[in-house]
């Protein structure tokens, strides 16, 4: 593969032939973002389409948010199979899209662009994207589990919930800065925690204040703690949950994967507590989308090797 450049901007998308000239295989893929610099997407993905015989390559292209209506608008003119969408792009894309799959409807955000027939469809792979991560990491499923989600109000975290709801998870407790945005969303998912399952003494559904007291009671009745906050992607970072308050049996899942060992996984270690970081979450929203674009399976082997390597090569 002749190596395209870092990262494209929009006014080279209207000077992409010229600017792409000889560039094999040809880019027809990309992920959008602001900033998107240091995605890790186009090595997994190219490993995938190397591995499938795909000719076409994925780049990073920087949309700054006022471009987002022309950079869509030039990647139909262009061809373009399909696009990811990174932030801060996800919500105010939805408007692009001619048909929204019903779990990007729900969650009111879209990763994933497939560009078919002069019309844009939009999917989250997100969502699923954790689950299968989920399964990978622990052998366990959503539907089986007492969930604690810290960072609820945010897109990744909004995602993780409804994504909970729809497995029928055992219990679901939203934890958010702002407590109001837990809040509302417990309300919104409760009508799916009114099925048979129980629960023992505790509701299935709660949105909690984000206190040590508070969560040290939920603790005792949680077996996944999934972090969906920005905290711990920076070293000075206040700590998520202090670790006295993870127990030797939770499974702690970090959506953060850059430092790989955040503070929180570090206090899950401390504990006895399995704790694994976003990567494979990474991993299975590419995979995913690749599906979406391809409609099959690809090399999964490949694009965990390719996205370890650029992974640790950013470390
Ligand atoms: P977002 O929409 O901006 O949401 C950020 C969330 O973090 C909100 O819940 C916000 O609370 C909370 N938060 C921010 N600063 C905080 C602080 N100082 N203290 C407590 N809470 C704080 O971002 P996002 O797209 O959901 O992404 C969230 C995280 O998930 C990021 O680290 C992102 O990299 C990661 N992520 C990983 C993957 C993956 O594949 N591994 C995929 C998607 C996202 P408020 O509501 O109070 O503002």
């Amino acid at each position: 593969m002749q190596s395209s450049r870092d990262v494209y901007t929009v006014p080279d998308l209207d000077q992409w032939p010229a600017i792409t000239v000889g560039l094999q295989p040809p880019p027809r893929l990309a992920v959008i973002g602001d900033p998107v610099e240091h995605s890790l997407s186009p090595p997994m993905q190219n490993a995938a389409l190397q591995s499938a015989r795909i000719d076409a390559q994925y780049v990073r292209v920087h949309v700054k948010p006022d471009e987002l209506p022309q950079a869509i608008q030039r990647f139909k003119e262009l061809g373009f199979l399909g696009v990811n969408v990174t932030i801060p792009h996800k919500t105010a894309v939805v408007p692009f899209v001619d048909e929204l799959e019903p779990m990007a409807k729900r969650i009111g955000a879209v990763n994933t662009l497939l560009f078919e027939d002069r019309r844009v469809f939009g999917f989250n792979s997100d969502a699923p994207g954790l689950r299968q991560a989920l399964r990978d990491e622990f052998s366990v499923d959503l539907g089986d589990l007492r969930i604690l989600l810290l960072g609820a109000g945010g897109g990744a975290g909004r995602a993780a919930a409804i994504q909970c709801a729809s497995d029928h998870c055992e219990r679901l407790v939203l934890v958010n800065r702002t407590p109001e945005k837990a809040e509302a969303l417990a309300r919104e998912l409760a009508p799916e925690f009114q099925d048979s399952k129980l629960s023992g003494p505790v509701d299935r559904i709660a949105a909690v204040p984000w206190e040590e007291n508070a969560l040290a009671e939920e603790l005792n009745y949680i077996d996944l703690i999934i972090n969906a906050t920005n905290l711990g992607m920076k070293r000075t970072d206040p700590e998520v949950l202090s670790a006295p308050l993870i127990q030797p049996h939770h499974l702690v899942y970090d959506m953060v994967y850059r430092p790989p060992k955040t503070r929180l996984l570090q206090a899950a270690e401390e504990q006895g507590a399995r704790g694994v970081n976003g990567l494979s979450m990474l991993l299975w929203q590419g995979i995913e989308s690749f599906e979406y674009w391809f409609a099959r399976r690809p090399s999964v082997p490949s694009m965990r090797k390719a996205l370890r390597e650029a992974a640790a090569a950013f470390t």
